[in-house]
């Protein structure tokens, strides 16, 4: 395949960690002939696309919904053979300060009638704000498909787009008139940014919400951990290795390029292309000779922001979701939606008014749990220095108090018991997705895609953050960002890359 010399059975390409996007650059690799070994320090594939069995409960331990029509088309593939499910609704909205009792639907113009009539007066802001977001998701779609894209074009048919380029989504809303009553309804889905609407960059926030709202959203059956299965036996029958409980210590490099990885038991496997999976903060931090790190990727790491992390309350209950009300999949309770207190919020484990996104898994697939029974599970985000302060001997009573929080808010807004229900209960903190992923800081989301460090700036820099000849990244913190379908699709650009790296 390339000129470099290698031995016939080395890899040709390491890839280090198995998350999805690992797995989706080792899946795209060895679809195409070229030896690839992933390197995987837990016992399974798929880092945070996983799942967990306590008593009768195979529980999922992240994927709320899959938005967006790529990452959705990309699975379909005969090569996975995964079935879907469809989740019924966008959301419904509890914000218990104000009363607020809101169900959106999916589909653009159902989404914006539902607006629209909780609104009186919101026609127009709302058309607009839909319209510039429908623009934004449609030059993305049109970058994504045309590398390099024709400048001109972009001017003439996509002029929102370009002139909201640098916007955060507040200003784009001030801009439309939007009322505060229809930014409420609009605004939930926030959380899966984790970054307030003053602060995000509006462009990655509108393609978010029109992918999710115009083509809706769907889980797995058998829970993420079906992706991550799929992949692993994709690979290995494309004769791609995936080696587990190895743990890349060392990242070795010689003059500009990588040559090889060194594991933790002191083996040392040499491969001239390497695509992590690891965050660069990760990388140039612990894994790469400190004399060998231009300060250049220093900068660039300490610049961006790690973004926030989760609390997940995991609840295996004994009554069917009829019998407890629980009518909807997703439900977002928060007192209020003023997203930048909510982030505030975040720093303080102890604030009595969270928001959370709870999902019943069985709204979308009424076989996720046995019969009679019911999955339901909390989310609240959570900034990981929140939970530096507590005693390793105070840490068990620190989550069992967050999760008693969490449930009573979850009944007080939903007028639903649960608790005398409750037959399993599993905890999920930062230091849990710290210990099972190595998530840097314990942090869920990769960095923070402020207006500066969005999508387009990434893209744009991309060749210019290239330290190390032979080094790829892909997942949560590479250029595409965070989310099951981002950083999945981030491992076919990081294949992509090392294919062409190997070609020049
Ligand atoms: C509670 C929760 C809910 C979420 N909900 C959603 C949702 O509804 N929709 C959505 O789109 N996204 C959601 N996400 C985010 C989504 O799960 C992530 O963005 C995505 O899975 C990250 O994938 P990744 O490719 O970055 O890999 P990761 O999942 O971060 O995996 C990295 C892998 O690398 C391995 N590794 C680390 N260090 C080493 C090393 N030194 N050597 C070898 N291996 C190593 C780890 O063990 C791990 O397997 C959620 C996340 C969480 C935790």
């Amino acid at each position: 395949m390339n000129s470099e010399t290698v031995a016939d059975d080395s890899p040709e390409v390491v890839v280090i960690g198995s998350g999805l996007g690992g797995l989706c650059a080792a899946y795209e690799l060895s679809k195409k002939g070229i030896r690839v070994l992933v390197l995987e320090r837990h016992n399974l594939p798929g880092g945070f696309s996983t799942s967990f069995v306590r008593g009768r409960f195979e529980f999922e331990t992240s994927l709320h919904e899959l938005g967006g029509a790529s990452a959705y088309e990309y699975l379909k593939n005969d090569d996975f053979q995964l079935e879907f499910k469809k989740v019924p609704e966008a959301y419904r909205l509890l914000l218990t300060e104000n009363g607020t009792d809101f169900l959106a639907p999916f589909g653009i113009k159902e989404f914006s009638d539902a607006i629209i009539k909780a609104v009186p007066g919101s026609e127009g802001p709302v058309k607009d704000f839909m319209k510039v977001c429908e623009e934004s998701f449609n030059a993305f779609t049109y970058l994504g498909d045309n590398s390099p894209p024709d400048p001109r074009l972009l001017f003439k048919k996509y002029g929102n787009f370009i002139r909201t380029g640098a916007a955060v989504t507040d200003e784009v809303a001030d801009a439309v008139k939007l009322p505060q009553a229809a930014r409420d309804l609009i605004y939930p889905y926030w959380c899966y940014l984790g970054v307030a609407t003053d602060k995000v960059s509006f462009s990655l926030w509108a393609s978010m919400i029109y992918s999710y709202l115009n083509f809706g959203a769907y889980i797995p059956k058998g829970r993420s951990h079906a992706f991550s299965v799929s992949f692993a036996r994709a690979i290995t029958e494309a004769g791609g290795e995936i080696r587990y409980n190895a743990e890349v210590s060392k990242l070795n490099t010689a003059e500009g390029r990588v040559n090889g990885v060194t594991l933790n038991s002191g083996e040392t496997i040499n491969c001239p292309h390497i695509v992590s999976n690891v965050s660069p903060h990760h990388v140039f931090g612990n894994l790469i000779d400190p004399a060998q790190v231009p300060s250049k990727a220093y900068k660039m790491v300490n610049a961006r922001k790690p973004g926030f992390s989760f609390f997940v309350v995991f609840l295996g209950l004994d009554a069917d979701r009829e019998t407890l009300g629980l009518t909807d999949y997703s439900y977002f309770i928060a007192p209020h939606m003023d997203t930048t207190r909510l982030v505030e919020s975040l720093k303080n484990r102890h604030d009595p008014n969270p928001m959370q996104a709870t999902i019943c898994l069985n709204a979308a697939d009424e076989s996720a749990s046995p019969q009679g029974t019911t999955i339901l599970s909390i989310t609240a985000g959570t900034d990981p220095k929140a939970w530096e302060d507590i005693d390793p001997w105070d840490y068990p009573r620190a989550k069992e108090e967050f999760a008693d929080l969490l449930i009573r808010q979850f009944e007080k807004a939903t007028g639903t018991e649960i608790r005398s229900h409750i037959e399993e209960i599993e905890t999920a903190s930062p230091e849990t997705f710290s210990r099972y992923t190595a998530a840097w800081d314990g942090t869920v989301y990769g960095y923070e895609p402020a207006p500066w460090d969005g999508i387009i700036p990434r893209v744009l820099a991309d060749n210019k953050e290239r330290f190390f000849k032979g080094l790829q990244f892909c997942g949560g913190n590479a250029s595409r960002t965070y989310g099951f379908g981002s950083s999945m699709l981030s491992g076919k650009t990081a294949a992509e890359k090392t294919i062409a790296e190997m070609n020049s």
